[in-house]
């Protein structure tokens, strides 16, 4: 059997629902249901892509039409009750409409049933011309500051309803704990904590505060991707995971449970396999700690053709028939199979054969008719963009261009050598100076956000910000190293460093913008985390001519710079910043605005030292008795949570409402926290613990609380960091969550205390 079972299985427990249920939508869930057919129920199962039944020329000419015989086939036929994707690229909220109404209007005439359209709105609508592009999720974690995810979330929602699309697969909470990973910067970074609280204030922001009724500025949320994606072993995407028992439960599932009891609808299955199970065979995960654990009466759907892989990739199942069983069974309710619709036809078959209940089969339609009703799709399934008067509005704009702000990180700045002056003639170089394509990354107006052509010139680009705030008469642009358009993104024309070398004779100051051209997914993989040669030689090249050099890291994983980084006086790392980049990018370099960003991963130095910031040896036992060098495994370029500010800020003592405490205590810290420099600055305050000796390895440190604060400088205020007891529990090898007697030892800033559990709790609910 597929069967993963790590822990002893518990019997079905009556827990609380971790959604309340609304009793009237239950009805009418439960009236539609018993006058629905088998097929009908199954079609609600499924989900297409739009692709499949878009007429191929009309696609090729970039224009407007369905293909009216497949449309039929799918939705009259097989009364398929979903669909995902764009037809090639991002459209217009009218185009959407327009689409969205055939697609209402058919399903609706086939079944009475409206039809749930899901899209991938990474960082805003990410698929609707002339919607805001935020920084991506990386980046709002950069930021620390939940109120700036929220307010991203509800414009995105709105954004997207604007489209009369009504869900999307997002947030995505997976842990990058692998730099090497082509899709660490879709994500909050490497801590559960992290995760765990922008995917809660992501969900809230997206869908609302009632989960039973969606208004019609929000949208529901499919959390993804359900779990333990992102640290394959390989470090390339959709390859095997192996994870600890305890980390699976304590760190990687803590962010869906966030989520969730925030209210998450929907969520999204890792596409490949955890300890040998593809996650999409798993009965434990899906049925027993979502459905049955939780109490969750949300919908789960595969990613992309996944069944298909249990047999094609994964060898877990011998043909299509057979891995449709094992998901159904292990409790999927609605399969994203984008190009074909053999799905309906083979789980028909299963039910007749008696090998899928037709128990199964009503909890997976129940669930799907539940966020319809939920969605209000069966009131109002096509919105009018002009009642969306705020889509795309400066005011929105706005918030993209805080929160771009908020995010960028800066890792060096030597002899206060930022901000510039006024004045400064600065050379403009490298190949992400003049590219709105590697500001925004991926999910961008396309999957690859590779078309540049559909990049809009109402925003800036680096260059162009700075030559805005600069004047463009002290800007030189010499790009040194390009990308080859039309190529595979990590492919460079024939550099010409000679050309900005020379450009450099008139400037006083050298802005080199590097990083990574955008990718999406597995076509990200690398080969060599390291900075690519081109890149790197032009860094050293422009060194040579004695400016100082302003480094600027344009890229949404960790690439390896440790030749480049002693050459360079100051270092920003704009990850991902998107459309406001670099608007937000010339704010911070003229001084206007301050950096707060600080990293939400470990930044590596060297290609073989990835590990996380808790990772299990401590940073103080960096050697063996007599010999070894631990910390040689840290190598670090620069720490989790390390990033600069214009100004500076004294911690003052530490202090905590009870030294001495048990699972259900609150635990109220607080500390003063000082400008002392002479601008304004934020903030954020990181607390950390540590179990100092612990059942089974502890993790060095913990991240528990964080808050940020805004001071003008010379102002002090108390920062005030609460949390219970029990969240300082790991999960044991038992499967159990589990307090211990014993010290731990709280960090904040540079001040430290010690705290001392007096009584040992063990506890196996997850909904703590
Ligand atoms: C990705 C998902 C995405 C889905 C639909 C898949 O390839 O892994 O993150 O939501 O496609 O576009």
């Amino acid at each position: 059997s597929a069967t993963l079972v790590m822990f002893a299985c518990n019997p079905k427990p009556q827990v609380a629902p971790v959604i309340d249920k609304d009793p009237a939508i239950e009805r009418k869930v439960e009236d539609l249901l018993s006058k629905m057919t088998l097929d009908e129920k199954i079609g609600q199962m499924t989900q297409l892509s739009i692709d499949v039944m878009w007429d191929r020329e009309a696609r090729r000419a970039g224009t407007f039409k369905f293909d009216e015989a497949i449309l039929d086939s799918v939705i009259v036929k097989y009364k398929v009750g979903s669909i995902l994707n764009i037809p090639g690229v991002a459209q217009t909220p009218e185009r959407w409409n327009e689409i969205i109404s055939v697609l209402q209007q058919k399903s609706i005439d086939a079944t009475g049933i409206p039809c749930l359209y899901g899209l991938d709105q990474n960082h805003g609508a990410s698929y609707t011309m002339g919607a805001i592009m935020f920084p991506q999720p990386i980046n709002m974690a950069a930021s620390f500051n939940r109120d700036l995810v929220h307010e991203a979330a509800v414009i995105t929602a709105y954004e997207t309803r604007a489209s009369s699309v009504p869900w999307t697969f997002n947030p995505t909470l997976d842990l990058g704990r692998d730099p090497r990973w082509s899709r660490l910067w879709e994500n909050y970074g490497e801590d559960a904590f992290v995760n765990a609280e922008m995917g809660r204030v992501a969900t809230l922001g997206m869908q609302g505060k009632d989960p039973n009724h969606v208004g019609r500025e929000n949208i529901a949320v499919c959390v993804k991707h359900y779990m333990g994606y992102g640290v394959p072993v390989s470090g390339k995407d959709r390859t095997p995971a192996i994870i600890s028992p305890s980390d699976l439960r304590d760190k990687h599932f803590a962010p869906y449970l966030a989520s969730i009891q925030a209210g998450a609808l929907s969520i999204m299955v890792n596409s490949g396999s955890v300890n040998g199970v593809p996650v999409h065979a798993n009965y434990q995960l899906l049925t027993q700690w979502l459905k049955e654990e939780l109490n969750w009466d949300g919908l789960i759907v595969t990613d992309w053709a996944d069944i298909n892989n249990l047999f094609n990739r994964e060898k877990v199942a011998a043909n299509k028939k057979e891995a449709i069983k094992m998901a159904i069974n292990a409790g999927i309710d609605m399969s994203m199979d984008p190009y074909s619709w053999d799905f309906c036809v083979l789980l028909k078959e299963l039910v007749e054969e008696g090998q899928v209940s037709m128990e199964r089969i009503d909890d997976a339609a129940r669930r799907v008719l539940r966020l319809k009703f939920r969605l209000g799709l069966f009131e109002e399934s096509l919105h009018d963009p002009k009642s969306y008067p705020l889509f795309g509005s400066t005011e929105h704009y706005n918030v993209a261009v805080k929160a771009a702000e908020e995010s960028m990180i800066l890792l060096k700045n030597k002899d206060n050598i930022l901000p510039l002056t006024k004045g400064t003639k600065i050379l403009v170089t490298g190949p992400n100076a003049n590219s709105m394509r590697t500001l925004n990354g991926g999910w961008t107006y396309t999957w690859q956000g590779e078309r540049t052509d559909i990049f809009t010139g109402e925003y800036n680009t680096l260059l162009e910000g700075l030559a805005a705030k600069f004047g463009a008469g002290n800007i030189i642009y010499e790009p040194g190293v390009t990308y080859k358009d039309g190529a595979n993104w990590w492919e460079e024309n024939t550099p010409e460093i000679d050309k900005a070398v020379s450009a450099a004779a008139k400037a006083d100051v050298i802005v080199v913008c590097v990083g990574e051209n955008s990718y999406c997914e597995t076509p990200g993989n690398l080969t060599d985390l390291t900075m690519s040669a081109n890149q790197r030689e032009l860094v050293k090249a422009l060194a040579k001519t004695g400016k100082p050099i302003v480094l600027v890291l344009n890229q949404g994983r960790p690439r390896i710079i440790k030749d480049i980084e002693p050459l360079a006086s100051a270092i920003v790392y704009t990850l991902l910043p998107g459309n406001a980049g670099g608007d937000a990018f010339a704010n911070l370099i003229s001084g206007e605005a301050n950096f707060s960003g600080k990293l939400p991963f470990t930044y590596p130095l060297e290609v073989n030292s990835l590990t996380t910031y808790d990772y299990k040896v401590s940073e103080e036992s960096d050697t063996m008795e007599g010999a070894y060098n631990y910390n040689a495994s840290r190598s670090l370029q620069w720490p989790f949570g390390y990033g600069l500010s214009y100004t500076t800020f004294r911690y003052g003592d530490l202090k905590v409402n009870k030294e001495n405490f048990t699972a259900d205590d609150e635990l109220v810290f607080e500390v003063e926290v000082t400008n002392t420099g002479k601008v304004k600055g934020k903030e954020a305050v990181l607390l950390y613990s540590t179990d100092l000796v612990a059942s089974i390895v502890p993790d060095a440190r913990r991240l528990r609380a964080f808050e940020k604060v805004e001071l003008e400088p010379g102002q002090t205020r108390t920062v005030k960091l609460a949390l219970k007891g029990k969240d300082l529990a790991f999960v044991g090898f038992d499967g159990k969550w589990i307090l211990e007697e014993g010290d731990f030892e709280i960090n904040v800033g540079d001040k430290k205390l010690t705290l001392r559990c007096t009584k040992t709790k063990k506890w196996d609910t997850p909904n703590r």
